[in-house]
């Protein structure tokens, strides 16, 4: 093993190791971090288990920053917290299409499997250097409950978590707002989703206050959740007969473009899936070349209520040939004039024929829930359910063929209301957030205004 280095999107920041980049979060620049070399994808040892697939795979990105015996341990504990043998069970729906039950972990939905592992990478980490932070992030519902949980005993991280008010839903706020941890705060903006977003964003570029405050971020534009992520996507393809596609409920882009990674690195998929709600902005740009920002508009599947996905910079970094001064200025046009536009070559090269995409409104949405639970038994949240819709309606149009797996990305309890509308069953809470709704909450609204979050976050913990 050797150093591994990382570099920034935006081409102007320094260079660091990975324990930087974990802590670090959003580059100085503004920009992501993505490692210098995509590394080759180890031999899948048959009868590993997740934690140890996941070792392998995230020592790659560690390189000689954490020894291998610890970067073990980490992933064993992590995924011990799983209620499900395999972590990641794929389940069968007919001849050629599978679902991939993500959401097994603490909080029932997919952010746990790179969450559980980043918080304990971060007590870790902070431990051996005698160092303190404060994680701030911003929640369209999933996140911050998976961040919450995972560093909720830390000893090193404390965390403040901005959603948006009256926009989550209720079992999303309470496995939030019922943590009463002394590190653990929470407040409600007065704004969407995105507003939350560019809130942690401003935060982190006033350097006087990131410094001061040591911040570090927990949302998917921190490189270690994209890495941890990679792993169910190699697990998937280790297990069935190459090569898949894999459909992906998205948002933010993080989780596909993990996808992308487990790709590159030789994993045998084939096409990349983005399945969108009625917030499209991912869905316009695959199929239509319009890359243009919209309201954004709640739906039945809150966490992909997203209009500007972060981790696309990713994307376009690569899609720059790694040119970090053109990626900057695209995304300044992007924000300047509400598009974006690359040239025939780059989607020629990266684009057609590597990503399909698909998009479902809310009716479609619960016409699938109640379809695939009459059909399979199975039920399926309304996240999930975009997904499967989506390799519904692409096979329709003969877009798409052979074996596809769908990445289920929450928990159906975690959206009852939904499920219940589809189908007239109410999902039941698992054991352990049984008493969700006997707990009192905590939580503070906030304006949606940088100088008040700012006060909120520099006052909780002092
Ligand atoms: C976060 C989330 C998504 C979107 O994932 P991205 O990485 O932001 O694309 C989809 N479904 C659920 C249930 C989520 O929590």
């Amino acid at each position: 093993m050797s150093a591994v280095r990382y570099v920034s999107t935006r081409g102007r920041a320094p260079e660091l190791g990975f324990t930087d980049v974990l802590l670090a979060g959003l580059a100085t620049d503004g920009g992501l971090y993505v490692p210098e070399h995509w590394p080759t994808l180890p031999a899948h040892r048959p009868g590993s288990t997740y934690a140890q697939r996941a070792a392998q795979i995230v020592q790659l990105f560690v390189g000689d920053d954490l020894a291998p015996a610890t970067v073990q341990r980490l992933c064993d504990e992590a995924y011990a917290t799983f209620t499900h043998p395999a972590v990641v069970p794929l389940v069968q729906i007919d001849t050629e299409n599978f679902v991939q039950e993500l959401f097994h972990g603490p909080t029932l939905a997919f952010k746990d499997l790179a969450l559980q592992l980043v918080g304990r990478m971060f007590d870790e980490v902070l431990r051996a250097r005698g160092q303190r932070v404060t994680i701030v992030g911003a929640t369209s519902g999933d996140t911050g409950s998976a961040a919450i949980d995972a560093v909720k005993h830390c000893a090193n991280v404390d965390i403040v978590i901005l959603y948006p008010h009256g926009r989550t839903s209720d079992v999303q706020r309470r496995q939030m707002t019922t943590v009463s941890s002394p590190n653990v705060r929470v407040a409600a903006v007065e704004g969407t989703f995105d507003d939350c977003q560019d809130l942690v964003k401003a935060m982190f570029n006033d350097a006087p206050f990131r410094e001061r405050m040591q911040l570090s971020a927990a949302n998917s534009i921190n490189w270690a959740r994209v890495m941890a992520q990679v792993v169910y996507y190699v697990v998937a393809t280790d297990l069935l007969a190459a090569p898949v596609n894999v459909c992906v409920p998205s948002g933010n882009f993080g989780n596909v473009f993990s996808g992308w990674i487990a790709r590159r690195m030789g994993a045998s998929i084939d096409q990349l899936v983005v399945a969108s709600n009625a917030n499209d902005i991912l869905e316009r740009f695959i199929n239509h070349d319009d890359m243009s920002t919209a309201p954004v508009v709640p739906s039945l599947s809150p966490s992909m209520d997203i209009q500007v996905s972060s981790n696309f910079e990713r994307l376009l970094f690569e899609m720059n040939g790694r040119d970090g001064v053109q990626t900057a200025e695209q995304l300044q046009r992007l924000r300047a004039a509400g598009h974006l536009r690359v040239d025939a070559h780059q989607r020629a090269v990266h684009i057609d024929g590597r990503f399909q995409a698909a998009r479902l409104d809310d009716t479609e949405t619960l016409a699938v829930i109640d379809g695939t639970h009459r059909a399979t038994g199975m039920l399926l949240d309304p996240h999930s359910a975009v997904g499967v819709g989506a390799v519904e309606k692409l096979r329709a149009a003969g877009r798409l063929a052979g074996t596809t797996v769908t990445l289920a990305t929450a928990h159906p309890a975690k959206f009852p209301d939904a499920v219940e509308r589809a189908t007239g069953v109410r999902p039941a809470l698992p054991a352990h957030l049984a008493d969700l709704f006997d707990l009192p909450e905590h939580f503070t609204v906030l304006a949606n205004d940088l100088s008040a979050v700012q006060q909120f976050v520099a006052t909780t913990f002092a």
